[in-house]
């Protein structure tokens, strides 16, 4: 990837909508910019990185090294040299610097080190709001140094003296009221089930159920609440109908638990994620299950993969052949590799697909058994279902996948040239597969990556209908016995 010429402060002015008091009191923030907010600030900072020894450990380690200066997908979308990794960092590191470190106290020109003043908290909420948490950075890093923790610390702090993000903050006041990050209420979510039964039989021939609420269902299955109705999620949520429907397994959704997103994990709050988890909890031991499957989003399946088991475990209700939390994509490639599904790749035929790895899922979780089975995985059932697939350029996909642009918490339309400029390197990479390979499809399982994907891939000349949910390419393939 070529690395651009430096436009400095070309970005100072990208930041999203300041969230208000009705959006962050019920989440246990000020309801705006507190006074005295600088000292509040530094003393949240200490209190976070006396916390988390990994937080000390990234603000102490930095070398200067380099390494992640290009590696950033918002730097090179942007030029802006404040989006290199290191620079992010250091708009945290140089407050961090001033007063907690000796040499920071008595010489602070000397070390960089910066007062918490309004100019710092502007340049705070402008660049960790282009910092997708994407973790792809720590990857090029010798020392590991983790910007998306710097990053969720930084907004951590600004929510903490009441400057947070309208969006983030706005969602998870509906996920605590209502269950779901779009307020989609429980009739609401019935009529939409109902619906998708209907088109299915229409389309199938076979009572596919898509059930809500059902006590002493095998499965409760959590999903984005984008499935629900937007494309192509929604394509992906038929065909988990349809791998339960062909595998006998009887599952259920829940209104209590209509949103396997989790934007606690974006704002860096504890307190929210954990009460957004609990729901899931809730709702598991109201309804009986004996296993849990999230559905296709990639944060979630962080939050779920690394958080769940401390923030809401035990799960020794459950069934323990089936260890909380399992993919959805597990959940099939267990299926398929029992030879328990039957595909007719052929429907697929119009297709030569590639599939986009999503950050969280690549760098902050796994999938089955097997080392890397989280890149495996998906692309199994991809080629299981489908004749023609390619994968992108190996620098682009795997670990060291660009993020699609829009994840961590700034799918909002007043980012949306961030979002574009920042998807810059993965649309590259995927006009390279599609000139070498003639691919049409791009596939994914992660909500996020499927929204902002359909929003820019017009802005590079490419059609919103080739992002596909992988479990829409096995909704596509499946054969269903119409007796079962
Ligand atoms: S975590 Fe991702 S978005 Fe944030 S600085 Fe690193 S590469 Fe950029
Ligand atoms: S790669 Fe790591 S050590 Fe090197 S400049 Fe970047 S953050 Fe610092």
């Amino acid at each position: 990837m070529k690395v651009p010429h430096l436009e400095p402060d070309s970005m100072v002015g990208s930041k999203p909508y300041v969230s208000k008091p009705e959006h962050n009191t019920p989440l246990g923030f000020p309801g705006e910019l507190v006074e005295g907010w600088e000292q509040k600030a530094v003393t949240k900072l200490g209190e976070l990185v006396s916390q988390s020894r990994a937080l000390q450990v990234f603000l102490d380690s930095c070398v200067k090294c380099g390494a992640c200066t290009d590696k950033c997908h918002y730097y090179l979308g942007t030029s802006d040299p404040k989006n290199m990794p290191v620079a992010r960092q250091d708009l945290l590191r140089s407050v961090y610097r001033r007063h907690f470190t000796f040499a920071g106290k008595f010489f602070p020109k000397l070390v960089g080190a910066r007062d918490m003043t309004k100019e710092v908290l502007d340049e705070w909420y402008s660049y960790f709001h282009q910092c997708s948490q994407c973790r792809r950075c720590s990857v090029y890093c010798p020392y590991g140094i983790d910007t998306a923790e710097i990053s969720m610390a930084a907004r951590e702090v600004m929510d903490s003296i009441g400057q947070g993000q309208k969006y983030t903050n706005e969602i998870l006041v509906k996920v605590h009221k209502i269950g779901n990050n779009l307020g989609l209420p429980g009739p609401a979510l019935a009529n939409t089930l109902e619906g998708l039964e209907e088109d299915v039989k229409e389309d199938t021939g076979v009572d596919v159920k898509y059930p809500l609420d059902v006590k002493g269902a095998e499965v409760l299955l959590v999903t984005p609440s984008a499935d629900f109705f937007a494309e192509p999620h929604v394509d992906g949520l038929i065909g988990y109908g349809k791998v339960f429907h062909a595998a006998g397994v009887s599952w259920t959704l829940s209104t209590h638990a209509s949103e396997a997103g989790n934007f606690g994990m974006f704002v860096g709050s504890s307190a929210n994620l954990h009460k957004i988890a609990m729901r899931i909890r809730e709702a598991a031991l109201d309804l009986g299950v004996k296993r849990i499957v999230v559905g296709e989003c990639g944060h979630a399946w962080r939050v779920a993969y690394s958080f769940w088991n401390t923030l809401i475990g035990p799960f020794d209700f459950l069934d323990p052949r089936y260890p909380v939390p399992q993919h959805i994509c597990e959940f099939t490639y267990d299926l398929i590799q029992k030879g328990a599904l039957k595909f007719d790749k052929s429907a697929n035929d119009d297709k030569v697909v590639t599939f986009h790895d999503s950050c969280n899922v690549a760098r902050a979780s796994r999938m089955g058994n097997m080392p890397g089975g989280q890149f495996v995985i998906p692309r199994e059932i991809i080629k299981a279902t489908c004749n023609h697939f390619h994968d992108m350029a190996p620098e682009t996909i795997g670990e060291g996948t660009f993020c699609c642009g829009g994840g961590g918490g700034i799918l909002t339309d007043e980012l949306i040239d961030l979002r574009i400029k920042g998807a810059m390197p993965r649309m590259q990479a995927l006009k390279d597969v599609i000139e070498e390979h003639g691919v049409t499809h791009m596939a994914a399982i992660c909500a996020i990556c499927k929204a902002q994907f359909t929003k820019i891939v017009p802005y590079y000349k490419l059609p919103m209908d080739m992002i596909q949910s992988v479990h829409g390419l096995v909704s596509n393939a499946i054969v269903l016995n119409a007796k079962q």
